[in-house]
């Protein structure tokens, strides 16, 4: 089982980040880190990231129930998202959701992002598949997304945003980045043309690389 030494730390940094990159607005998002014994730190709902300390963290169990919070916060309200997340994938560490603009016309639309930029799959493992709906915070929604997560460091999830998934939140946070920074390339892409896809060769070449390095991370 994966797991993240420094989890609070790590998750407080990448939420701080996550806001400075614009990747998020407000209190929306939440990122989680999975830790030796098993348990999980997760965001607290709707506590202001720039405001954001350590103790503000929850931890939760696999199954959700809270071990310890500070003056009764709750844990974010997308808890079996990542609960999910961490049940169907032994081999990650870390779990972000996040709303980024373009990444998320993407799924309003109901479409994958496409794996047409060179590398792009070395991180990610190809296209970004858009779930079927579910609504926020209920069941359906982990697994919804652990489907379309399979064999890949992030997807959409349909009307709401997307999920990364990692092996600690700094490299989950580069996977929401570069995912959103994708999603606009092909977004302005199809203004000018038709994005060409990359030949599958190159991006079977790509995942593998993605598979090697999701077994052993640098
Ligand atoms: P929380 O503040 O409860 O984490 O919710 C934010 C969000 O993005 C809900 O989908
Ligand atoms: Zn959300």
């Amino acid at each position: 089982m994966k797991y993240v030494e420094d989890a609070p730390e790590a998750v407080l940094a990448a939420a701080k980040d996550m806001l400075r990159k614009g990747l998020v607005e407000g209190t929306a998002g939440n990122i989680s880190a999975r830790q030796q014994d098993g348990t999980i730190v997760i965001t607290p709902s709707s506590v202001d990231y720039a405001d954001m300390q350590l103790d503000d963290l929850v931890v939760i169990d696999i199954e959700g129930e809270t071990l310890s919070s500070k003056d009764g916060r709750s844990p974010s309200s997308e808890k079996l998202l990542h609960l999910a997340s961490y049940k169907a994938f032994d081999d990650i560490g870390s779990v972000i959701h996040s709303h980024p603009v373009h990444a998320t016309m993407f799924a309003v639309t109901h479409q994958d992002i496409p794996a047409c930029i060179d590398e792009f799959s070395i991180f990610v493992g190809g296209e970004v598949r858009c779930t079927e709906y579910a609504a926020s915070g209920t069941t359906d929604v982990g697994e919804q997304a652990v489907k379309a997560l399979e064999g890949r460091g992030a997807a959409l999830i349909a009307n709401h945003g997307m999920v990364a998934v990692g092996p600690h939140p700094a490299a989950a946070l580069h996977i929401t980045a570069l995912v959103e920074r994708s999603a606009h390339i092909v977004w302005g892409a199809r203004a000018l043309g038709s994005p060409l896809p990359l030949p599958d060769k190159v991006n079977e070449g790509f995942a593998a690389i993605y598979g090697y390095l999701r077994q052993n991370p640098l």
